[in-house]
């Protein structure tokens, strides 16, 4: 058995790099159980590592070796800032989403101006509750509206809610259905909707497909399917003058402009690429006439 922080490390890495995991995993689980920073972490390699933690240690890394994904061993996801629950009822919020949140922001101060003025939003599908709980924290005058078709995903939501102060109404149902019932409409809504073709699940690592919701994964044979439903439900539902973002995967970019300036002639469509180079996220800016 390792005897220090570096050799335990040394041997997680090598051990999940051998089972084909991510190597760094390592560290984020003895963060975890020594409740360290990075920073400290590192800080701290020749020190000797307790055993009771070795242990615990041990087991997460052979977890996670066998593909369970960390966060359902630690039980947290960070996002913006923010610690997130998560379990296998939602999405691990990923980095690319944050880009959504900056991007959105900006745009919202820059065709609505003035951080005090009342806004309503919308996120739909909103899993873990990570965007509009980061939208409604990062600019507080927002009135803020989280949807998803699942119930138990919205009681993850509803906790995270809980423990980081945001105040969010949040509605269960299909889509934009429920708004379209009532008549309401709103200046702003966001979506990290499914987008991954049901094709590519064979190749996909058995980290994500055998622990994360399949409902919040795929979305029909193109990975096109909520695009074209949100393309024909959206005009019902924004007012004049709206901000729409939605994430998107890899290559899908051109597809979705198409979709969404083709609901919305008159408007401006854009197609934004991540930190990585891939296009990430479009946006549509609708003005009034
Ligand atoms: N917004 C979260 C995030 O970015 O981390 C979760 C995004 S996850 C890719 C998609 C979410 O959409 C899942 O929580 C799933 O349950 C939800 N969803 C799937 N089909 C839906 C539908 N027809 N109506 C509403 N939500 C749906
Ligand atoms: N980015 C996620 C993944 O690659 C997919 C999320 C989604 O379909 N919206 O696993």
């Amino acid at each position: 058995m390792y005897k220090t922080v570096f050799e335990a490390l040394k041997w997680a890495s090598s051990f999940l790099k051998e089972h084909g995991r991510d190597e760094n995993a390592g560290e984020l689980l003895l963060r975890h159980y020594l409740k360290v920073s990075r920073a400290s972490l590192l800080a701290g390699l020749r020190d000797e590592l307790p055993r009771d933690i070795g242990e615990k240690f041990r087991e997460a890394v052979l977890r996670h070796a066998e593909g369970v994904p960390v966060q359902h061993i630690t039980g947290y996801e960070e996002f913006y800032g923010r610690v997130f629950f998560v379990d296998k009822n939602v999405l691990i919020p990923r980095p690319e989403t944050e880009e959504l949140i900056a991007g959105a922001l900006e745009r919202i101060a820059q065709i609505f101006g003035d951080a005090d003025k009342t806004l309503a939003l919308a996120d739909i599908g909103t899993g873990s509750g990570a965007i509009a709980i980061t939208m409604k924290l990062e600019r507080p005058s927002l009135q803020v509206t989280g949807t998803d078709i699942s119930g138990a995903a919205l009681s993850v939501a509803k906790k995270n809610a809980g423990s980081l102060g945001a105040d969010v109404e949040w509605i269960k149902g299909d889509l934009l259905q429920p708004f379209i019932g009532s008549g309401r409409k709103f200046d702003i809504i966001l979506s990290n909707p499914p987008y991954i073709p049901e094709g590519d699940k064979e190749g996909m690592s058995i980290v994500v497909t055998g622990h994360e919701p399949h409902t919040a994964l795929f979305a029909g044979e193109d990975g096109l399917h909520f695009y074209r439903r949100l393309a024909e439900e959206l005009p019902a539902v924004v007012k004049e003058q709206a901000l729409i973002g939605v994430e998107i995967g890899a290559g899908q970019g051109e597809a979705v402009a198409e979709l969404f300036q083709a609901a919305f002639p008159g408007a401006d469509v854009e197609v934004v690429f991540d930190i990585n180079g891939k296009d990430r996220i479009v946006f549509v800016k609708l003005f009034k006439k």
